[in-house]
């Protein structure tokens, strides 16, 4: 299929795509265009106008900053992939990107897309959950910081203004006592995984703290789980499994039941990785 016409803009400026933003109800930010495109030549948008936002300055920074790494909208995953930032100061998102599709698709979507797009099988919004992240938006008035845990609002939907742009995602730099772990299960490497895990602990002496377990492609968002997070705390992992409380739907991949069974088997494996000093 062919998408529905479009009028095109190529912003120059982040005030510019802004304004446009403000102006037209029906317009679209186009970064990648990995999402974006497919779901116009699939009808299922069809915006008035598209504005490219690939021309804008400063978005496409990686640089540590007050003990967080602030990776620009516009970093390809290739990029991230590539970073010597990435992998020191944030090794579970260094972990992710290589799930994530194809190399052809890493060259061109970007962290913002995939962020804001806020897919509920992506990688990157649960890493950015696990980790405690936060995404930075400017819209008319200003810029301002939005904390991951209230930023998936649903099925991709977040908190992101109709008039804003995610200028850059930031996450807590790795110390010496970080843990990461990273597991995902997909029919096939490069797919959309059927069931997803990122997590990030503090090695507290033997055992850990601070446990933040997100899963994805189990829920309209990404999902943490409290109760097994307690449990992993405390070096229990059989009863972070049996705490398990999560709800998967059916969709056309797995049942409900099976996907709550796979989550048990990644959080296993990532309970070991945390264990044993994954970064
Ligand atoms: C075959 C295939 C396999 C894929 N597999 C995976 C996978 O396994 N895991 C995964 O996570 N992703 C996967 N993707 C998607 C890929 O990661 C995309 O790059 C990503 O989801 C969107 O990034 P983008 O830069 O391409 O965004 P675009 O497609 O340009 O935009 C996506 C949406 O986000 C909005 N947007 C983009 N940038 C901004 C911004 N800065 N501020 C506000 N809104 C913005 C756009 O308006 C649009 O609504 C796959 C894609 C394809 C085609």
């Amino acid at each position: 299929m062919k998408p529905a016409p479009f009028a095109y803009k190529k912003a120059r400026a982040l005030e510019e795509a802004v304004a446009l933003l403000g102006a037209h109800k029906d317009a679209r930010l186009l970064a990648g265009g990995q999402s974006l495109i497919a779901t116009l030549n699939m009808r299922l948008s069809a915006p008035a106008l598209l504005i490219d936002i690939n021309g804008i300055g400063g978005l496409g920074g990686i640089a540590l900053e007050d003990g967080a790494l602030e990776i620009g909208a516009l970093v390809r995953h290739a990029q991230a992939e590539r970073s010597d930032a990435v992998g020191k100061h944030a090794p579970l998102i260094a972990r992710a990107l290589p799930h994530i599709g194809h190399p052809a698709i890493r060259n061109r979507g970007t962290l913002g897309g995939s962020i804001a797009f806020a897919d509920p099988a992506a990688e990157l919004p649960a890493c950015l959950l696990a980790l405690g992240g936060e995404v930075v938006a400017t819209g008319p008035k200003d810029a301002r910081t939005i904390k991951a845990e209230n930023f998936f609002k649903g099925l991709f939907d977040t908190a992101l203004a109709p008039d804003e742009v995610l200028t850059a995602i930031r996450v807590p730099a790795a110390g010496k006592d970080s843990r990461v772990g990273f597991a995902e299960l997909a029919r096939r490497h490069g797919d959309y995984a059927l069931v997803g895990l990122a997590a990030s602990a503090q090695a507290d002496g033997k055992g850990l703290k601070d446990v933040r377990l997100a899963f994805f492609g189990v829920g309209a968002t990404p999902v943490r789980a409290g109760k097994s997070e307690a449990a992993l705390a405390k070096g229990d992992a059989d009863g972070a499994v049996a705490a398990l409380d999560l709800v998967p739907d059916d969709d056309v991949q797995a049942s409900g039941a099976v996907k709550k069974h796979l989550a048990g088997v990644l959080l296993r494996r990532v309970a070991k990785q945390l264990m044993e000093g994954g970064r």
